[in-house]
């Protein structure tokens, strides 16, 4: 569990009640807390443009506006949005006050009188998560840097090993020796597979990194430019695509990998002897949108269908070409939209993947630990 050091945390106390202010700014002072206090939504807004507090105790009843409103304003701008709000209130106890209050953002609601010990250890507790998240966060944004660095660095010397096989091809023309050609082929090739990897990897690391805003999205015309980009495939392939109406959705430009990864696997595991056929279906249900993409393929051992969507796993061998990182990155992208992606299938049957994609847009910021 992470330690809590209270010297190191700044908690904004906000109520326009002062005895009840004080009272609160004392406890949390006593054990070590910095406490920064307001007491109008407005003076709440002004503190955080200077200091972002690690916790905002925030009362509902305040003279110019209602807190649920302060919430609602610190959520909506990016600077503020993943800010520790929880509100404190001695006249809004109601249950329906309290879910609408925690349904427009906050994270807690505490009711007075509450027992000062009672306080402490729920904001000690509040704290602790605050840390954890943010460690997490941290860990984060270093493993994508890692990865993108490691990407670009392993880039170059593949770049000369390349070079030089095809260089020495070259010299060595005609007369070269069939082992030798073999051999030659071999680094290419290998070469060749470790691009695909690293290409893979440095996409990964860059998916759903949070830079992209959430905008309508119409599905139909991401549909005809994904299946435009895989005009070969379905064309060599024999496969036929067919789709419900499809919705806009709110998402990022990157939905538009989700659904060519998903059509370009049940393309490149089809059966032998049976063209791919494949539908896209979608319906609405609770505030979510649901797609399937269902194929006629080869189908997946129910024993894997977690296992397929960690990143370097793959169920098959050097037969059909990947780097299984395909399902990986998608699974990312979908999390970093609120959303969800499963599959259902059996060795032989073919699949379906499932994607529930929230109707209202999440912020893309908050979700980039996946
Ligand atoms: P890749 O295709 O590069 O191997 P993915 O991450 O896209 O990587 O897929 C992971 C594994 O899941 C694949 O290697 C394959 O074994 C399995 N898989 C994915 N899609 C399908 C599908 N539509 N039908 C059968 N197996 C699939």
């Amino acid at each position: 569990m992470a330690e809590v050091t209270p010297g190191d945390c700044l908690i904004l106390n906000v109520d326009d009640y002062v005895p009840g202010r004080y009272a609160r700014t004392r406890l949390l002072q006593q054990v070590g807390y910095r406490v920064l206090e307001a007491s109008t939504g407005q003076e709440t807004l002004d503190a955080i443009e200077l200091e972002k507090p690690d916790l905002v105790l925030l009362d509902v009843n305040l003279p110019d506006m209602s807190g649920v409103d302060v919430c609602k304003r610190l959520r909506s701008d990016p600077r503020t949005k993943t800010l520790t709000i929880v509100h404190i209130s001695a006249s809004s106890v109601l249950a329906g006050q309290q879910v609408n209050a925690l349904n427009s953002g906050a994270d807690g609601y505490l009711v007075e009188p509450i027992d000062p010990a009672l306080l402490l250890a729920t904001v000690n507790a509040y704290i602790r998560a605050r840390r954890a998240e943010e460690e997490m966060r941290r860990l984060n944004e270093e493993l994508h840097w890692f990865s993108f660095r490691v990407s670009h660095d392993l880039n170059e010397p593949l770049r000369t090993i390349t070079s030089y096989a095809q260089l020495l091809k070259r010299r060595v023309g005609a007369n070269i020796d069939p082992d030798a050609r073999v051999s030659i082929d071999f680094i290419e090739e290998g070469a060749a597979k470790m691009r695909t990897f690293i290409d893979g990897l440095l996409q990964y690391s860059q998916a759903a990194a949070g830079s992209n805003e959430a905008r309508p999205i119409d599905c139909e015309s991401m549909l005809r430019k994904v299946t435009g980009d895989l005009t070969s495939s379905i064309h060599d392939s024999g496969a036929q695509i067919t789709h419900d109406p499809l919705p806009v959705v709110a998402g990022t430009s990157q939905l538009e990998y989700v659904f060519q990864n998903l059509l370009s696997n049940a393309i490149k595991y089809r059966k032998p002897d049976k063209p791919p056929i494949i539908h896209i279906s979608a319906r609405q249900e609770e505030g979510s949108w649901l797609f399937s993409v269902t194929d006629n393929g080869i189908g997946i051992d129910p024993k894997y269908r977690e296992r397929i969507f960690e990143i370097f796993q793959r169920l098959h061998g050097s037969e059909i070409p990947g780097a299984g990182i395909g399902l990986a990155m998608v699974r990312r992208i979908v999390r970093a939209h609120g959303g969800r992606i499963w599959v259902e299938s059996s060795e032989g049957g073919g699949s379906t993947f499932f994607l529930k994609l929230p109707v209202e847009p999440v912020n893309q910021g908050n979700a980039a630990a996946v």
